[in-house]
């Protein structure tokens, strides 16, 4: 652990300091920000957390809609301009980019946050990481000076650039690199198709964020067997921060390395009831900065629908360890049962070697609502014969596993985009 008094930290004492920079956050809004002020009116300031659940909620649309061309980075923001360090961009995939300002005591907590999270891996000062963000403008990039708050030594390679990265791989020997999942499947076909034997390379850690998928197990053990190495997960939200949450070597979900800054809820998406933080819960993860100064935010809805552990883990590490199963915006509720692209992919890598992973769930009807059986393609493994028997089981077990109906259409290996950075599941 990077700071072992911190992340060791009984969850309780935790909890009771957070509790603390809480109210002073709380104080701190309701005097510099003009758009907490307005939606909290007549808030108890002394509330304290166990009654932030009775605030609202804080939705991305509601800053955007605040935002003006004398304040284009929105009623939230509570600092001066002087006082602002870096202004990122969101990458705008969900309406268009919006701003992320910090102030240099933001950007520290940042970097500290992020540098935990990814510590957690286990990868450890001294060693090389090969890196393959574009982060530029994007909050990503932050996460890159944790690779130096660290220790390590960082190579920055980029995206789209496979056969520099590969030859990065050969020559400098890194112990580890940092990609989406996405990309680490790219690579592995890559490497399959030129003999570069990557599961004899120098790479021991394989680290993973920016889109669901790690985590899933059918998927991992195809990025864990076709690197030879161990794959672990990390996950931030640009408008609260850079990997939050980072997996250890464990691999039981991923640890909460911003705690002490930012404060974790989980609600029931629908109603937006908040939920017990309990073991095995699964909800919408809804965040609240504790300490930061910028624009800070209350109560964000991050969209992102995790499950939780709260169980001990033996790595020694305290308090919640989420994983992702899904985004909102790629929900779909077919006869009342929500369903989650990256969970069918799940189901469908369980069938490796015989199907590439790769697969693409195409709704009929626009929205959210569907019909059964819900359409997906299933991208068979390189050679690999299309029959119906396999079509049936994999329809069956995803029915069994999610409840749901499918039709399932098999195709040719090849046949489903690659990427090199974020992978589409959902056609709509
Ligand atoms: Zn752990």
């Amino acid at each position: 652990m990077l700071e072992p008094e911190v992340e060791a930290r009984p969850w309780d004492e935790q909890l009771a300091l957070d509790d603390e920079s809480y109210r002073a956050q709380l104080r701190y809004l309701l005097e510099r920000s003009p758009f907490y002020r307005a939606k909290l009116a007549g808030a108890d300031p002394d509330g304290g957390l166990a009654e932030l659940a009775t605030l609202p909620l804080t939705q991305k649309d509601e800053l955007r809609a605040s935002r003006t061309r004398e304040n284009p980075i929105g009623e939230h923001l509570c600092a001066e301009r002087s006082q602002l360090v870096r202004i990122y961009s969101t990458s705008g995939t969900t309406g268009t980019p919006s701003y992320v300002p910090l102030t240099a005591g933001d950007l520290d907590n940042w970097v500290t946050g992020s540098a935990r999270s990814y510590a957690a891996s286990g990868i450890a000062a001294g060693q090389r990481i090969v890196s393959t963000y574009d982060a530029g403008p994007f909050v990503a990039g932050a996460a890159l000076a944790s690779f130096e708050r660290i220790g390590l030594s960082h190579i920055p390679v980029g995206t789209g650039h496979t056969a520099r990265l590969m030859r990065a791989v050969e020559l400098l020997r890194p112990e580890a690199v940092v990609l989406t999942p996405s990309y680490a499947a790219h690579l592995v076909e890559w490497a399959a198709e030129r003999d570069f034997d990557l599961r004899s390379s120098s790479v021991e850690r394989v680290l993973v964020a920016g889109e669901p998928g790690g985590g899933e197990p059918g998927f991992r053990e195809q990025l864990e067997s076709g690197w030879g190495a161990r794959v672990t997960e990390a996950m931030g939200i640009g408008d609260i921060g850079v990997s939050l949450w980072g997996e250890c070597e464990e691999q039981d979900g991923m640890h909460l390395g911003a705690r002490g800054f930012v404060h974790p809820e989980l609600i029931e998406p629908e109603s937006g009831q908040a939920l017990p933080l309990e073991d095995g819960a699964a909800g919408e993860l809804v965040l609240t900065h504790l300490r930061h100064r910028a624009a800070p935010l209350l109560r964000f809805r991050t969209r992102d629908h995790v499950r939780l552990r709260m169980s001990p883990c033996p790595c020694g590490r305290t308090g919640p360890r989420v994983r992702c199963v899904g985004r909102t915006d790629e929900m779909l509720i077919v006869r009342g049962v929500n369903v989650f692209p990256s969970a069918v992919r799940e189901v469908v890598s369980s069938f490796a070697p015989r199907v590439s992973g790769y697969v693409l769930v195409r709704p009929r009807a626009g929205g959210v609502k569907q019909e059964p059986p819900l359409p997906v393609a299933v991208e068979l493994a390189r050679g690999a014969e299309a029959d119906d028997e396999l079509a049936d089981a994999i329809r069956a077990r995803v029915r069994e596993v999610l409840v749901v109906q499918t039709a399932v259409e098999l195709v040719a290996w090849g046949s489903l985009q690659r990427s090199e950075y974020k992978s589409k599941l959902l056609e709509r």
